[in-house]
């Protein structure tokens, strides 16, 4: 029993760090007031930015799907699973984002995993940033291709590994909104750099689909970017509130990745339902602007209300507000005296982040009034 005893001392040194994750048990739909281990709270964490994830049109047109479709796709894309609800989705979501063609995947974490191994493999490199979500890293990894890692935003860096690199194929990798710290990528300034140097910019839009750009097309279309250089991945189940991802680019991008991208050909095609009622999202993210504009009130709202704080906000203008604490243990007191009150509002450790800069991860969404952020940044005055 060497492995167990291995084990159980691991989690023990985890428990002595403050570094062991608990579940909570969610048991109402995920919306702003929600029912968590048998009390109701206010919570400030879901990635739900537009309130999307329990509305009764998208419950609806899963219902529709489940009729029309049945519930498992039973077979993989290539095999026999590739149904009408996914085929017109993927052309929805080219249409969307103004990208030739789109493909979709079961999850985000699948869709990294899937685009950067069937792009870069033995004698290629990769470059990622050090904030990128840690599936850009796990399919880095994966790869097997040269994996440099550059510092947050430091384009000479990203430059100088550039130059100097003997691979042949060089992707650049990066959250195009940074998960833990809700700041935007230098996209037009990365693309430029990669241009330069014959590299392919992969954005991993999970943060920014639905909620930055006109119509909430994302943040390539935030910056008014296109280019050949760019391979574009959002995720489904944010914004978008129900589940999946897709990586839309070129014709030739696009169906390399049908050929080759080994967790989109080797697993089974997500139940065709999602991909119906991710055609009603689809819709409501485009025609319900006042979503994004009740974002940037309360962004706003968060911000001035949190001006004289001991604990700096991080400068972010999307729903991803981080509250800076330091200390593990800390972040941790803060976050529990904060549920005390009904609110939840996670504390984020390292790995997660960087050691020392542990954080409140507060994330808005349209779902909340005005008055819920009134009583989030009370409860932390209060605390200070
Ligand atoms: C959530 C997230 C993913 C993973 O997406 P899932 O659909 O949840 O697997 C990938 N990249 C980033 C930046 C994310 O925040």
């Amino acid at each position: 029993m060497t492995l167990h005893a291995e084990l159980a001392a691991e989690l023990a040194a985890r428990d002595g760090e403050g570094l062991r994750r608990r579940r909570r048990l969610l048991e109402s739909p995920q919306r702003a007031h929600v029912r968590v281990d048998g009390r109701d709270y206010l919570a400030f964490c879901s990635n739900d930015y537009l309130g999307l994830a329990s509305d009764p049109r998208i419950v609806a047109a899963a219902k529709e799907g489940a009729e029309l479709h049945g519930v498992g796709a039973g077979a993989s894309h290539l095999i026999l699973g590739h149904a009408a609800a996914h085929h017109e989705l993927e052309l929805a979501l080219a249409a969307f984002t103004g990208l030739p063609r789109a493909l979709l995947f079961s999850t985000g974490y699948m869709a990294n995993i899937g685009v950067v191994s069937a792009l870069a493999g033995r004698g290629d490199a990769v470059f990622s940033d050090r904030l990128n979500h840690a599936s850009l890293n796990d399919a880095a990894l994966l790869s097997r291709a040269a994996f440099r890692r550059f510092p947050h935003n430091d384009l000479a860096a990203l430059e100088r590994q550039l130059i100097n690199t003997p691979a042949r194929r060089r992707l650049v990798i990066v959250d195009a909104v940074f998960s833990m710290d809700g700041d935007i990528a230098p996209v037009p300034e990365l693309l430029g750099i990669c241009a330069r140097h014959d590299a392919c910019l992969l954005i991993d839009d999970a943060h920014g689909f639905g909620v930055l750009g006109k119509r909430g097309r994302g943040t390539a279309a935030h910056f008014g970017i296109r280019s050949d250089h760019l391979i574009y991945m959002a995720t489904l189940g944010k914004a978008a509130g129900v589940a999946g991802a897709f990586v839309a680019g070129s014709e030739v991008l696009v169906e390399s990745l049908v050929q080759q991208a080994r967790s989109y050909i080797y697993t089974t095609a997500t139940p065709p339902l999602l991909a119906h009622a991710l055609l009603e999202s689809l819709r409501i993210i485009g025609e319900e602007q006042w979503r994004r504009d009740r974002l940037h009130q309360l962004v706003s709202r968060l911000k001035q209300g949190l001006r004289d704080s001991p604990w700096r906000l991080l400068p972010s203008d999307t729903p991803i507000q981080p509250l800076l604490v330091g200390g593990n243990a800390e972040a941790l007191a803060l976050s529990a005296r904060l549920a005390e009150q009904g609110l939840l509002v996670p504390a984020i450790r390292p790995p997660t982040v960087p050691q020392g800069t542990a954080r409140l991860r507060i994330s808005l969404s349209a779902d909340h009034e005005a008055g819920d952020v009134d009583r989030l940044v009370d409860a932390l005055r209060q605390a200070a």
